[in-house]
């Protein structure tokens, strides 16, 4: 039994050690991402009630020189465990202003962009000072920024005290709650934090043709972050059928590809333009 009880220590230890070094050797890549411009940000539009475009969200996109394309969702959480995150995150936000900035010299119609950023931006702090930098250095207009938190952001930021939430709302930035509904905290946060949206995670948009429960949470989110003064988005919008229960039930703005992928700044700038003329 002890040698089983070893050999299994030594297995696991070897996963672990695999586990390890692919984290270490991506993070490596991701050093070099960094260095060499491999990331680029698509935009994906969000619609307002009457099928215009009136914000988007930028996303993150990495094309690998040997790997090809990765997806975000399998580096971003490589990004968040060691501190390349911060700099990506640095990234993401100068890329939005000088785009903002770009659009409002050029007269495009006014987008508000919003950024996601993760939980060790805020508990390190990084976020407010960055964006007092970039205010001095792009003239845009600073409502046209918003940032997409997670509940848990949020939470693990009220757990250090951070007030830097209000600050950031006093320079007119807004506040998101991404993938609302899936964190498990209480709604008190709600009111003690300036919050203008919240999103509805996909994972209810997915059923909620045919899902009563899905139907009534997404409805019951509509009604109270509307009685809140919050706007509502509905994320991963696929079907005709989501699109029409969410504008009957009062969502404010729809995200999805039903409308539109994410997509790089030249098509999505295309799209715009095409969805003003409707
Ligand atoms: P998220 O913030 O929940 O972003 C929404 C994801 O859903 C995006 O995936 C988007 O492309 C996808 N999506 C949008 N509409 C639909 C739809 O109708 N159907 C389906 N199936 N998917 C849809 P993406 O771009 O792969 O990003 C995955 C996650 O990676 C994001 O989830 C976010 O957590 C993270 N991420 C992406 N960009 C950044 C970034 O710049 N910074 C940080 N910190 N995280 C990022
Ligand atoms: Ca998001
Ligand atoms: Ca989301
Ligand atoms: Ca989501």
């Amino acid at each position: 039994a002890k040698e089983a009880g070893r050999n299994c220590y030594m297995f696991y230890s070897k996963e672990m050690n695999e586990m390890a070094s692919a984290q270490l050797a991506m993070e490596n890549d991701l050093r070099n991402a960094l260095k060499n411009d491999e990331f680029t940000l698509y935009y994906q539009p969000k619609m307002n009630r009457t099928g215009k475009v009136t914000g988007a969200e930028a996303l993150i996109r990495w094309m690998h020189p040997q790997k090809g394309f990765i997806s975000p969702a399998e580096f971003i959480p490589v990004a968040e465990k060691s501190d390349l995150i911060i700099e990506i995150g640095q990234w993401v936000r100068e890329q939005v202003c000088q785009q903002l900035l770009i659009w409002k010299e050029s007269s495009f119609p006014p987008i508000k962009v919003s950024v996601n950023v993760a939980a060790k931006e805020f508990t390190k702090h990084v976020v407010l000072q960055h964006l007092i930098d970039m205010f001095l250095k792009y003239d845009i207009d600073q409502h046209l920024l918003e940032l997409e938190i997670t509940e848990g952001t949020l939470m693990s930021s009220v757990d250090n005290g951070n007030m830097d939430y209000k600050v950031i709302k006093n320079m007119n930035v807004g506040l998101s709650i991404d993938d609302f509904g899936t964190g498990y905290c209480s709604l008190g946060y709600l009111k003690s934090y300036p919050i203008d949206t919240l999103k509805i995670d996909k994972s209810f948009i997915d059923n909620v043709t045919t899902n009563e429960c899905d139907a009534s949470i997404t409805k019951t989110i509509i009604a109270m972050a509307h009685s809140l003064n919050m706007k509502v988005v509905a994320e991963g919008v696929e079907t005709r059928a989501q699109h029409n229960f969410l504008l009957e039930n009062n969502c404010d703005q729809i995200q999805g590809y039903f409308y539109n992928r994410p997509q790089e700044v030249k098509h999505f700038e295309e799209f715009v333009l095409s969805s003003s003329k409707l």
